[in-house]
């Protein structure tokens, strides 16, 4: 191991290389401290060029290696297991914006650009980097990608898939893989970028992308409404649709409780009459009228009763706090209690049954967990957390996911399965489908050396 630890060293030089334990601490445990791991060691390289030097020589030591990014990911993907013996592949100085067009409304990045600094080149040259979410501020582009994210604007826009145009990539053995086109269409061959999107970085290693970018719009209108219930809050969706068109972009359901949690642990306070449920709805667009359709969906709600009352801010500051209220509710949570998070994704139209559903089957079978339900309604996810105040937490996984399966959704809507839910997804997919996966997996990487455990169970448990 100490010839591998020297090769690395000849690679990247002291300042890319941890192996002090105090150093390498924070790469070794994820966001949410649930699973703490030990790094062989932590690998920082610079360049393309570099990580395909590191890859080569790991694939000739069999080395395993653990890709990480911002390190904000929710289903401990980006951390190695406690046997020493996993290096951490860390992208955090591969971080130059390579380019920007805003003509070709692309821009290419290398992994390590994290998420916020790519939207504000984008703004700049006014464009739209609409790949949004709360950990925007240290998750990076790589990780993005490796886990095709989600977020606050899927409903217009798509997930981080539909905005990957380009890709380089650096196999298993250290090859690597150069598609960083900037075309809009490419029909020329298998895409094979799409394989290592959303696939967290068990098959190769992202180096750099190239984006696609929007047009700004010029206008922008945040609104936070309480509604009765989650039927309501689904009737609103369409009346909002029907006058607001493809400008909504989010489209996101609260519950009364992550508002109470959100104000008890960061004193914020709802400016809208108390609901049981929330809605925040987002919406942009460059042309005039924006305002006036909004209002008249807020008017026909009312009138039908699926909206109780609302609020629509009045600047960019009034903007941003009713999207604090939104953006606050993961952490809020984190300094409540323990919990189980949920990342459903269910067919939009049952998401009030799968809600009373889910919520007998808690009481019945883990009564007092209390439950913190939040999510992108418009694109059917929901964080469905469960607060567990002592149960059993593989337990309230299967309970919860039971429900899901009844409604034909899925365990995992953005965050992935990391190694968070390896064993869940081996459960709830099925053998055709687990096959098609592994003949993916042993085509690229036949040793099992990217990511092990992650995703799939580990080779010798397969
Ligand atoms: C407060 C908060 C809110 C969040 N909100 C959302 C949300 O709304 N929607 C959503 O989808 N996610 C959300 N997340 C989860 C997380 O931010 C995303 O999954 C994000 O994409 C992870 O990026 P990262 O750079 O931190 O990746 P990491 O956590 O470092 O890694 C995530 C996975 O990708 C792999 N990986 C990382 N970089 C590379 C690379 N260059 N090449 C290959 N594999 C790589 C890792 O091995 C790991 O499996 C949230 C997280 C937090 C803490």
């Amino acid at each position: 191991m100490s010839d591998a630890l020297a090769g690395l060293h000849a690679i990247v030089g002291s300042k890319g290389l941890l192996t002090d334990p105090a150093e390498m601490a924070a790469y070794g445990i994820d966001w949410r401290k649930l699973f703490p791991g030990l790094p062989l060691a932590v690998v920082r390289p610079f360049s393309t060029a570099e990580v395909s030097a590191i890859m080569a020589l790991c694939h000739q030591h069999q080395i395993a290696v653990v890709p990480q990014g911002g390190n904000t990911g929710m289903a401990g993907g980006a951390v190695p297991d406690t046997s020493g013996r996993e290096l951490v592949l860390s992208l955090g100085r591969m971080n130059r914006l390579r380019g920007i067009d805003p003509v070709g409304m692309t821009l290419e990045a290398e992994a390590g650009v994290v998420l916020q600094t790519a939207q504000e080149a984008a703004i700049a040259v006014n464009r739209l980097l609409p790949i949004s979410l709360a950990a925007e501020g240290s998750a990076t582009i790589g990780g993005v990608i490796a886990t095709n994210a989600g977020g606050v604007n899927v409903l217009r826009y798509g997930m981080t898939r539909a905005m990957v145009l380009g890709l380089e990539v650096v196999l298993p053995d250290g090859r690597v893989v150069d598609g960083l086109r900037r075309l809009r269409k490419d029909h020329a061959g298998y895409d094979w970028k799409q394989i290592f999107i959303g696939t967290e970085g068990t098959l190769g290693l992202v180096t750099a992308a190239v984006l696609r970018l929007m047009p700004k719009p010029s206008q922008r209108l945040t609104a936070l409404v309480s509604v009765p219930d989650p039927q309501a809050a689904l009737d609103f969706l369409v009346v909002a649709q029907d006058a607001l068109g493809d400008t909504i972009s989010a489209f996101e359901l609260i519950s009364g409780f992550s508002l109470g949690l959100v104000h008890r642990h960061f004193g914020l306070s709802c400016p809208v009459a108390e609901g049981q449920w929330y809605v925040l709805i987002d919406a942009g667009a460059s042309l005039s009228g924006l305002r006036e359709a909004m209002e008249a969906a807020f008017e026909q709600a009312f009138g039908q009763g699926c909206v109780l009352d609302g609020t629509i801010a009045e600047s960019v500051q009034q903007a941003s706090d009713l999207w604090m209220l939104r953006e606050r509710i993961t952490e809020s949570e984190a300094k409540e209690s323990k919990s189980v998070k949920h990342d459903v994704s269910i067919p939009i139209p049952s998401i009030p049954q799968f809600l009373v559903e889910a919520g007998h089957a808690l009481e019945r079978h883990a009564p007092g967990t209390r439950v913190n339900c939040f999510g992108h309604l418009g694109d059917g996810n929901l964080h469905y957390n469960v607060l567990i105040d002592g149960h059993d937490p593989r337990d309230i996984n299967k309970i919860v996911h039971d429900v899901v399966d009844r409604f034909g959704g899925s365990i995992s809507a953005e965050h992935g399965i990391g190694q968070y839910r390896v064993s869940e997804l081996a459960l709830r997919r099925s053998e055709p489908e687990q096959a098609l996966s592994r003949l993916i997996k042993t085509a690229i990487d036949p040793m099992d050396l990217m990511n092990p455990g992650k995703v799939l169970p580990r080779r010798e448990t397969r």
